[in-house]
């Protein structure tokens, strides 16, 4: 699941390679916007709401703004080529746009919910959103908020719901609650500071805001750059004991049992 710092560096890197330019073919390889056809548009800007990328467009006599809408999901991912670069090196079928300038190809693969709509009405497209963690409205107080509202949630899945605040995937949410010390299954009214979970879970995104490798424990090197997140099996970097980890669908939570003891259950 790519995390909320993933796409935002995917949109910067759209935004570097497309915005002010004009598009010279575009190809979507998708069935709901088949045949769409943007050439001559311009690319104005490109950015990240939590997960969700929004390319927004203005046609040749700047008239009339678009937003192209993707999300990547586990899979997604959108990558810039120069013009002439060979870039057709994954499968062709995992291809679902294509968009060119004169200075940038950009290719999205597996792309999710990609979707057209007016740019007035582009909020429509990403749904009900919370504070987003890397937003320039980011807002702590209201995505407490909203994070309490659910009091009997589990702090683990309610950090993953993006209604409540918009970016955090299973590496920070690990991390998270690690550095907290708090269990996963710790349902909401029953961790002790809410307002420093959230506060740190923006703090580690934005540091790794910018750079492709995601590190929580200031290390880059491979191997060390997370506490617990996937290691599971493997020493507590803090305590030595085994790190665990539980998976649910899309969902995997990895904590170590003597950081994070579980809450009690007796009351
Ligand atoms: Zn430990």
């Amino acid at each position: 699941m790519p995390e909320g710092d993933t796409v935002w560096n995917t949109a910067r890197a759209l935004h570097r390679a497309l915005s002010g330019g004009r598009l010279t073919a575009t190809d979507f390889r998708v069935p709901q916007l088949a045949g769409t056809d943007l050439v001559g548009w311009t690319v104005r800007d490109v950015v990240s709401r939590g997960k969700h990328i929004l390319l927004r467009l203005a046609d040749p006599t700047n008239a009339q703004r678009l937003t192209l809408h993707s999300h990547l999901r586990m899979d997604g991912a959108w990558r810039v080529y120069p013009p002439g670069a060979r870039w057709a090196a994954r499968p062709a079928h995992l291809i679902r746009l294509v968009l060119r300038t004169t200075d940038a190809i950009a290719v999205g693969y597996h792309l999710h919910e990609v979707a057209l709509a007016p740019t007035a009405r582009e909020d429509e497209l990403v749904g009900r959103l919370g504070p987003d963690l890397l937003g320039p409205d980011w807002d702590p107080t209201e995505a407490v908020r909203r994070l309490a509202a659910h009091p009997d949630t589990s702090i683990a899945e309610a950090l993953l719901d993006q209604s409540s605040l918009a970016g955090v995937g299973n590496l920070y949410k690990s991390e998270v609650l690690f550095l907290r010390g708090v269990h996963p299954w710790t349902p909401v009214n029953a961790v002790p500071n809410l307002p420093s979970v959230v506060a740190l879970a923006q703090r580690l995104l934005a540091a790794n805001r910018g750079r492709w490798v995601q590190s929580t424990t200031g290390s880059l090197h491979r191997g060390q750059t997370t506490y617990v997140y996937g290691r599971r099996g493997q020493p507590c970097r803090r305590c030595g004991m085994l790190v665990e980890k539980a998976e649910q669908d899309e969902r995997v939570t990895y904590w170590c049992p003597r950081c994070q003891p579980a809450p009690d259950r007796t009351h």
